[in-house]
């Protein structure tokens, strides 16, 4: 049997015109994998009857579920409940359940009371726990068939809260469980060999990678799943992620040896010991970070020797290496990372033009430098470097 497709179908000017980024689609998305449900497609419409219209019916009529975001609100440019009630044939009528959840919720004096409980005849209906509009279900087997209509409110908090009540019921625990295995620090063509390999041995496995900065992602779903899964950890043990973020598995990785943590950073000006702070019970290893993003700043606040500078380069493991070893004195951590690069779009000298990136990790048994390349934009080279970086130190402390 050919499994089911589910359609996203994203209402909203705004989100058609990049104002909002398309966030719950990419939850939703997530989430149905989750459940080995594999999303066909992602549409985004206006706010335009028509196209609201013509986008549900096609997808329904492909054959498709078709999980609709938005446009369930109360003002004008909101047509959500109005469509599908044409479309199934199905009049918008009070409904008294969401009457009285919205008057208890609300009060009376809540002015869109009327409105919001107007839902289409016969369809059923999820309470919004935590907004106004009630997500809809709706099934029309002489229209459409099998394909059923899931209709959320466009707020992430409110199309969370629905969807939770949602899936469970439509979309029931996998038939085929997903594996999400992540890899430090390797690139797609270390790991492509592999899975080709295990592709041919196993041709009833699904396999998807997913590369992001510092990481990569490997999905493994189907007949055999476990058989590979197991090959692929051996394969590259070292390099596995056992934490749900990097940061996460930096902080696990130094209560676990008993080890403090600082940084001391230019380019990235705090970005790195941001992240790792962003970690309930960072302060049990992070200690500090210094920021210092001219010269002046290495040599007065981290005992850079200007020599080093001047002959080096700022953006050097010569500098970086003096920058780790003062912020080392200054803050007696056991672990020092520092880092300096080019980020632009102006800057950079001949032997370190934009897109350098120069890093020491100062560990108590030794101390690594490393020279990055990056190309992109200011923002992008920013955010690789702080991934890399993450993922080098991850490795560093679980050699
Ligand atoms: P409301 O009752 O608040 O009007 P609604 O169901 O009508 O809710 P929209 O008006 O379409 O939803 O969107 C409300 C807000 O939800 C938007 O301003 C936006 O912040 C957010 N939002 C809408 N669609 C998306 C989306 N696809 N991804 C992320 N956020 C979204
Ligand atoms: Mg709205």
């Amino acid at each position: 049997m050919q499994p089911r497709g589910v359609s996203i179908v994203a209402i909203g000017d705004e989100v058609l015109y990049g104002y909002t980024v398309n966030t719950n689609a990419s939850y939703l998305a997530s989430q149905l994998v989750k459940r080995g449900v594999f999303p066909v497609r992602h549409i985004v419409v206006p706010d335009a009857a028509d196209d609201i219209e013509q986008a549900i019916r096609g997808e329904l009529g492909a054959g498709h579920d078709v999980i609709t975001i938005g446009g369930l609100g109360p003002t004008l440019d909101d047509l959500t409940r109005t469509v599908v009630s044409r479309l199934f044939n199905r009049p918008l009528v009070p409904s008294a359940v969401v009457v009285q959840d919205l008057l208890k919720r609300y009060g009376e004096a809540f002015p869109t009371i009327s409105d919001q409980s107007m839902q289409p005849e016969g369809a059923v209906l999820f309470l919004n726990q935590v907004g106004t509009a009630p997500g809809i279900f709706l099934e029309d087997k002489k229209l459409f068939g099998d394909s059923r209509l899931f209709v959320l409110p466009g707020p992430p908090h409110e199309l969370k809260n629905i969807s939770a009540q949602i899936f469970p019921i439509y979309f029931p625990e996998p038939k085929e469980h997903v594996y999400e295995l992540r890899f430090l620090s390797l690139a797609e063509h270390d790991i492509d060999p592999v899975l080709r390999q295990l592709q041919q041995q196993f041709p009833y496995v699904r396999l998807g990678i997913y590369p992001s900065y510092g990481l990569v992602g490997v999905h493994v779903s189907g007949d055999e799943s476990l058989e590979v899964v197991e090959k692929l950890s051996t394969t590259f043990r070292r390099f596995l992620l056992h934490d749900s973020t990097l940061e996460a598995a930096v902080l696990r990785l130094l209560l676990k040896r008993g080890w403090t943590l600082a940084t001391a950073e230019s380019c990235t000006a705090g970005g790195l010991s941001a992240r790792i702070a962003s970690i309930p019970g960072a302060s049990d290893a992070l200690l500090g970070g210094v920021v210092t993003y001219s010269s002046q700043g290495k040599e007065e606040v981290l005992q850079v020797p200007r020599e080093s500078i001047d002959r080096f380069g700022a953006v050097s493991t010569q500098v970086t290496e003096h920058m780790a070893a003062g912020a080392k004195a200054l803050l007696h951590a056991d672990v020092v990372c520092s880092v300096s690069g080019y980020f632009g779009p102006s800057g950079g000298t001949q032997t370190a033009p934009i897109g350098t990136v120069c890093a020491t990790f100062s560990l108590p048994h030794k101390i690594v430098s490393q020279s990055l390349f990056f190309k992109g934009t200011r923002e992008s080279i920013c955010e690789k470097t702080i991934q890399t970086l993450l993922a080098k130190l991850v490795l560093l402390l679980q050699e």
